[in-house]
């Protein structure tokens, strides 16, 4: 076993070598212009183009024809936001979204505000799951779009979105999902759950950096989008600039390997998942699951423990990579806005962890988390007094401190 452990494939995940391979051609040998009509160098490039095509179409029961490639979900989730407010602004000038969002929605949100669009942030439950009841009141016959994301990335709790997509479409109303963390790991079906846009990353899915697709719905309804990079008209005009090729053929190829592999890898990566759950619970007291533990991806645990300090138990576990719920910005610590939202108090937000199990982690890694972690929270509550104090039954939460 090799240290550091990485156990953080929400941020980012390795390439798989199966996809390296096929995208290495594509740098040396194949590097037409997929735009180049006239040639061999670019009807070659455009034949793999139009495989990846087909290849990431296939994954969420799409056609070729509503995949648009894009630098990767940032820009995904941009183009879906400002693509569909600008167009449909005629229609109507609000959107529904949640506080639990990725940034590149919560982002776009917040500048859309600026330029005159109504949004409406619904809450969601502690379990961390949009209330379908909520989002049923919250549409209005100025809704144009409800972008909500399929999983989170910090959490992993599944959002209902057969339930969003049916609802939207009986409303009328344009329904997005940034699927970034679901495509590849959990079945999508953009038929079957009644979804117009999806965003997708190919570095959240074993493929490389810098590239990314939106799936646009041609048929019932079309929907269509302003673009928001103009030059060239790539992509029927959704996005222009020249088609990254290796990075494309990256993609598709880790969409078929996520296709074919799926049922067994989701089946594989729960496995471990719970392992790591029951050793560590088994073996600590006052460890707390953030969001929902049954609608959840297979890859996922969050968990806050108690009576610890966040920066500690990171420290204490350096040969680990895995993310905590505290965000570093600027000077001070803010807690994750995401716990923040399920109602997860500072405390319990600044202690928790996110681990994020891949394709490449092993039984033995998870055991060697799993111990380290066991290792350093029973260590650092040893040093609490307020641990101790809560052992002898003591409710913390009552006593009062002498001021000096
Ligand atoms: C990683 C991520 C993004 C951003 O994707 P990039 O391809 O890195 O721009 C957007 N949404 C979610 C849910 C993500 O996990």
């Amino acid at each position: 076993m090799k240290l550091p452990i990485y156990m953080d494939n929400h941020a980012t995940t390795p390439v798989d070598p199966r996809v390296l391979k096929q995208m290495l051609p594509f740098f040396t040998e194949v590097y037409g212009n997929a735009a180049s009509r006239n040639h061999e160098f670019g009807w070659k490039a455009e034949e793999a183009v139009d495989k990846a095509r087909r290849q990431v179409a296939d994954l969420i029961n799409a056609t070729p024809k509503e995949i648009v490639f894009t630098s990767g979900a940032t820009e995904s989730d941009n183009l879906a936001l400002k693509g569909v407010a600008q167009m449909y602004r005629q229609k109507g000038n609000h959107i529904i979204s949640l506080p639990t969002e990725h940034k590149a929605i919560g982002d776009c949100c917040k500048r859309l505000e600026k330029d005159g669009f109504q949004v409406s942030i619904l809450p969601v439950r502690k379990d961390g799951l949009v209330d379908l009841d909520d989002l049923r009141r919250a549409i209005t016959d100025k809704t144009i779009l409800i972008s909500i994301m399929a999983a989170n990335n910090e959490i992993g709790v599944l959002q209902p979105i057969a339930e969003i997509g049916k609802l939207a479409h009986e409303k009328g109303v344009v329904f997005h999902t940034d699927a970034t963390q679901a495509v590849g790991k959990v079945p999508l079906d953009v038929q079957a759950m009644n979804i117009d846009l999806l965003s997708i990353s190919a570095h959240k899915m074993y493929g490389p950096k810098g590239v990314g697709a939106l799936y646009v719905r041609r048929k019932k309804p079309r929907i269509q989008i302003t673009p928001i990079i103009d030059g060239g008209g790539h992509e029927r005009g959704m996005r222009s600039g020249t088609l990254a090729v290796p990075n494309i053929v990256g993609l598709g190829a880790a969409c078929e390997i996520c296709q074919k592999e799926m049922p067994q890898e989701s089946v594989r990566m729960q496995g471990l998942r719970d392992r790591l759950q029951k050793r560590i619970q088994s073996r600590l007291d006052e460890v707390y699951i953030n969001g929902s533990m049954e609608h959840r991806l297979p890859q996922n645990l969050n968990l806050s423990f108690a009576y610890v300090e966040g920066e500690s138990l990171l420290m204490g576990i350096n040969d680990v990579a895995v993310s905590s719920g505290s965000a570093c910005t600027s000077a001070t610590l803010e807690p994750s806005y995401v716990l923040k939202a399920l109602g997860v108090g500072e405390d319990l937000a600044h202690t928790s962890i996110r681990f994020g199990v891949g394709r490449f982690n092993t039984e033995e890694e998870i055991d060697y988390v799993a111990d380290r972690v066991i290792e350093t929270v029973d260590r650092l509550r040893e040093l609490s007094p307020l641990y101790e104090m809560a052992k002898e039954g003591i409710d913390v939460s009552k006593v009062s401190w002498a001021s000096e």
